[in-house]
């Protein structure tokens, strides 16, 4: 069972919070303070905070098959059937385009989305795990290890990173997490290209959550990327102190520069947007859900 913590507005640290942070400050308002915001209404922001792309749309399908599928192996070690999987892909891609905007589609790039090349990415990276040999390990689990298992655990992933400044708040969503004897792994589901400084940084996220929600419970925890795009193939990197050390420094920096963006430390309340300002970069903004409002579309 993981931790639970009282709301506090005071803003988390996560790689997505930074990583945003850092390609431009007024994407960054938008994302995380649109409500403050007094030129344009808070339905506009949200609308373009919502727009997905065609690639953001495979990645996430694609964990929620693999949801499904190893909560079904979880009650059943039935090989599964590719004709009825390609059955499922396709309803769940159908479902989720019902509701979606897509940003290729609001700028005017392309008139419309082809959902079978959706379902087809959707089901290679699936059929690409489950031919691997880390499903076949998984799916012969003892159930003693099945009913551990923490598949897309709800939430946002909310942890403390213990560090000298006291603990600090983070957010590190995890796919998956199982228990096999006194060691956990992390599984954690890439369906882009591997980048492994941003990965790597995620693991060790990844693991320090691991290890605050379940103190001393297990004596190894084996953070694992699992890459599902042209083949499958792992990446387990060995973390030393040094690694955890310097992570926890420049989370520290991370935080410090966000929060030398808050008037109000405690409850996240933004300094004047004019001081989040446009990136320089203006190639950036071609992929960016808000270039409407800064007219660089
Ligand atoms: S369009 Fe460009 S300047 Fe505007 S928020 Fe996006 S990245 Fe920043």
């Amino acid at each position: 069972m993981l931790k639970r913590f009282p709301f506090s507005p005071i803003l988390g640290w996560s790689v997505s919070r930074f990583d945003t942070f850092s390609f431009c400050k007024r994407k960054y308002y938008y994302t995380y303070y649109g409500k403050f915001d007094r030129e344009f209404p808070i339905a506009k922001i949200t609308q373009l905070k919502n727009l997905t792309t065609e690639a953001l749309s495979i990645g996430s399908l694609a964990h929620d098959v693999i949801e499904a599928i190893l909560k079904r192996l979880q009650k059943s070690t039935d090989v599964i059937d590719e004709t009825r999987m390609k059955g499922f892909v396709k309803a769940q891609v159908q479902k989720y385009m019902l509701d979606k905007v897509f940003s290729e589609v609001y700028y005017k790039e392309r008139e419309e989305i082809d959902e079978a090349y959706i379902i087809d990415s959707v089901f290679k990276a699936v059929m690409i795990f489950v031919k691997s040999e880390r499903f076949e390990w998984i799916r012969q689990l003892p159930d003693t290890s099945k009913q551990q298992w923490i598949i897309e655990p709800d939430g946002y992933g909310e942890t403390r990173i213990k560090t000298d400044r006291g603990d600090l708040k983070a957010y590190c969503k995890v796919d998956f997490m199982l228990p096999d004897g006194k060691d956990i792994y992390i599984l954690d589901w890439k369906t882009g290209k591997a980048d492994e400084f941003k990965h790597r940084k995620q693991l060790i996220g990844y693991s320090l959550f691991a290890s605050f929600h379940f103190e001393n419970k297990f004596d190894r925890i084996i953070p694992i990327l699992a890459y599902l795009k042209d083949g499958y193939s792992e990446v387990v990197p060995q973390i030393s102190e040094m690694d955890i050390e310097n992570f926890k420094s420049d989370m520290i920096g991370d935080i410090r520069a966000m929060q030398n963006m808050n008037v109000d430390i405690e409850n996240n309340t933004p300094v004047a947007k004019n001081e989040f300002t446009l990136t320089e970069s203006e190639g950036k903004c071609k992929y960016c859900e808000f270039r409407e409002l800064c007219g660089r579309n």
